[in-house]
């Protein structure tokens, strides 16, 4: 059996699909966020998109590496709120593994698992945080642990991702119970109990993104 590859496309296409995810879901992320924060997390996601979409075909011949780290950069540069430079930094860390290599070579299941744990690790140090604090990392944390699991036993790398997505979704589900201890959900204390995280909400889209585009 030949080697599971993912090729330079798929990271392009992926991004493609996240600019239209941006867009879909605009309302629904930013509903989210007005009954626990300040109801703009649906909006910063559509302004760095809509940056990234202005900028794409310049960065699509870039190498991996390169190309995230420009998508990164437009999120960083364009977004205020907390999730602009933690997406922002997930982006730009995603392709560190695979930074030796040129804009033609693919990526091996065993690589794009450290890419997804090089994207989250930066998003725990810079927002000094971890799961059970009602954030993001309630859905990236289990759904990278599952992806390391799955791969470590051999499974089959969609089907692999695939479980990554699922315990993505539970944690997100798991953020309904939890009293914030990061973000601006803190502030509501008790309040926000009974409410999904906005950022772990789009994070569980966007693996999804991730895992749909993945060839079998
Ligand atoms: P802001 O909170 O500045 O308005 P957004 O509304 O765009 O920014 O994003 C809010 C989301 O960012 C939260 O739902 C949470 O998932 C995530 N978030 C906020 N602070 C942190 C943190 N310190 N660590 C990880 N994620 C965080
Ligand atoms: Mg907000």
């Amino acid at each position: 059996m030949s080697e599971y590859i993912l090729e330079k496309d798929y990271f392009v296409k992926v991004i493609r699909d996240l600019i239209v995810l941006a867009e879909d879901r605009k309302d629904y992320f930013t509903e989210l966020d007005s009954a626990i924060g300040d109801g703009d997390h649906g909006i910063n996601l559509s302004i760095g998109f809509r940056e990234v979409s202005k900028n794409i075909e310049t960065w699509k011949d870039d190498s991996i590496k390169d190309f995230y780290k420009e998508v990164g950069k437009a999120l960083l540069d364009k977004v205020g709120g907390s999730s602009g430079p933690l997406y922002g930094s997930f982006f730009m860390k995603f392709g560190i593994p695979v930074k030796t290599k040129g804009p033609d070579e693919g990526v091996t299941f065993g690589e794009f698992v450290e890419m997804m744990e090089s994207g989250v690790a930066v998003i725990k140090k810079r927002g000094k945080s971890t799961t059970g604090e009602k954030t993001m990392l309630d859905t990236f944390v289990p759904a990278v642990e599952t992806l390391r699991a799955e791969y470590e036993k051999g499974t089959p790398a969609k089907e692999a991702m695939a479980k990554a997505v699922e315990a993505g979704k539970a944690g997100l589900e798991s953020t309904r119970n939890i009293v914030a201890t990061k973000g601006r959900a803190m502030r509501l204390g008790e309040r926000a109990i009974g409410h999904l995280d906005p950022g772990a909400a789009s994070a569980a889209e966007i693996l999804e993104v991730f895992y749909n585009n993945m060839p079998d």
